[in-house]
């Protein structure tokens, strides 16, 4: 109830698409009669959490957040939600997204944009969540839910947890099941995890990891469950930063933390040491170009017929066909369909497509090399964003569209070798207080509304 208060109270951040009340009711009637009269407890019992609305709901629509399923009624579950369900969490709400998660600020969705709470104060520019799982990253940091499911294809669990301080997990490729969940880019989409903290974060990690029938591309070993300890020695660890990611835009803030973080780690006897992913600066190029690949041959089923929203168009199938596809899909959606299918015609298909499968091998190869051998590294070091959440305003501006791109530098390479990341918020400085973050925002805590400020 109280979460759904919170819902209620922060709806102007635009985070839910759908409030799923009376699945939540139904829930707490079951567990209540689970708990008091069969004595049995679950991991998540009593946990809420948020689902991005490109994983399948039963019974409940899921329309990434697009025309074209803004209709659409799964009649099953993704593995995730059955899996966190089965655990006795309970879902409050279906959370917005860029359309077909493709995006990285949770700006083109049909429902709107969401707001990041963070400075937020009911004026006409706010900060934006990032994306494309902005609504999943707001839910949690608004206090709505516990937790929340988003996905993350290039980086759009980390990059919306980054910028709305909460944490964003991108389990490794094929450790979570795929099984449900509208792909953008199949070969490398993972179902990620947005949770107040690294606990948490790893709880549901443990609930939802594991092979999946339903998905062939799941990890056949048995799942070990993550097990947070108290007391870890960090002074065992090797942490690799990575030179190329120090890169054009990367704000001033940024790498001050980023330093911050560092000179914390080597105190705390780390051993930290400079490390090459020479590919780096293609990998933009190679992520858009496959990205594009794949999310043409996905969308194509999208025809008005077989699946997605249906014109009155019918002079003659072909009609129907780009009636539907230009009323059901947003400018971001149909431009990538029209560069992949170029970059996939016989003529084109070496150029592009080929090169960019290998190039993305000697991308993964780069981690390969750092991660193993005699000058290992156990972890990288890198920032998430190249800044902090831009204004709207700025977001949306035409130059900032074209550099869209740019945002997932950091995040998109570890999709594209299938490695886990996490990104976890950091305080500026050991002294730096909320209060210090607002005004440094130029915001009074006081300025906030009463459900900003709590
Ligand atoms: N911003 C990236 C894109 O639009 C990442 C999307 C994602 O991870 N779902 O492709």
């Amino acid at each position: 109830d109280l979460c759904l208060q919170k819902v209620r109270q922060t709806s102007e951040l635009n985070a839910f698409v759908n409030i799923t009340e009376d699945v939540a009711e139904n829930h707490a009637i079951d567990s209540e009669k689970r708990f008091y009269i069969d004595k049995k407890i679950k991991p998540l019992d009593g946990i809420t959490i948020a689902i991005k609305d490109n994983f399948c709901t039963k019974n409940v629509t899921t329309t990434c957040a697009s025309e074209m399923l803004r209709n659409f009624v799964p009649t099953y579950d993704a593995t995730v939600y059955a899996k966190l369900i089965n655990n006795g969490a309970c879902l409050i709400g279906k959370s917005n997204l860029d359309e077909f998660a493709m995006g990285s600020g949770t700006v083109d969705s049909i429902f709107g944009p969401t707001r990041n709470p963070w400075g937020y104060n009911g004026e006409t520019d706010w900060r934006i969540a990032g994306g494309s799982s902005g609504g999943s990253a707001v839910a949690v940091s608004s206090g709505a839910c516990i937790a929340a499911i988003g996905s993350d294809t290039g980086g759009s669990t980390r990059n919306p947890a980054a910028l709305c301080g909460v944490v964003g997990i991108k389990p490794t490729y094929g450790l979570v099941s795929r099984y449900g969940l509208i792909p953008l880019v199949n070969s490398m989409d993972v179902p990620g995890i947005l949770a107040r903290n690294i606990d948490d974060a790893a709880e549901i990690l443990n609930c939802i990891a594991g092979q999946d029938d339903l998905d062939s591309t799941t990890i056949k070993r048995k799942y070990q469950p993550i097990e947070i300890q108290e007391n870890f020695n960090l002074s065992n660890l090797r942490i690799g930063i990575p030179s190329e990611y120090y890169c054009e835009g990367m704000s001033e803030e940024v790498i001050d933390t980023w330093r911050w973080v560092a000179d914390l780690l080597e105190n705390e006897k780390v051993l930290l040491k400079s490390v090459t992913l020479p590919h780096t600066s293609v990998s933009i190029a190679v992520y858009s170009i496959l990205n594009q690949c794949e999310v043409a041959s996905n969308m194509a089923r999208y025809d008005g017929l077989e699946f997605g929203l249906r014109t009155n168009e019918d002079y003659s199938t072909e009609e129907l066909y780009a009636s539907s596809r230009s009323q059901g899909f947003n400018n971001v959606v149909r431009s990538r369909i029209f560069a992949g299918n170029y970059f996939l015609l016989t003529r084109n298909y070496e150029k592009y497509f080929l090169k960019a499968l290998k190039l993305r091998r000697l991308i993964a190869n780069d981690f390969n090399n750092v991660f193993n051998g005699d000058n290992r590294v156990d972890l990288l070091l890198t920032p998430t964003t190249l800044s902090d959440a831009p204004l709207y305003g700025d977001f949306v501006s035409k130059h900032n569209r074209d550099q869209c791109a740019l945002q997932d530098y950091c995040t998109q390479p570890a999709n594209m070798a299938g490695i886990p990341a996490v990104s976890i918020p950091i305080r500026l400085s050991k002294t730096t207080t909320t209060t210090e973050i607002l005004s440094k925002l130029n915001i009074s805590i006081d300025a906030l509304p009463q459900k900003c400020q709590e």
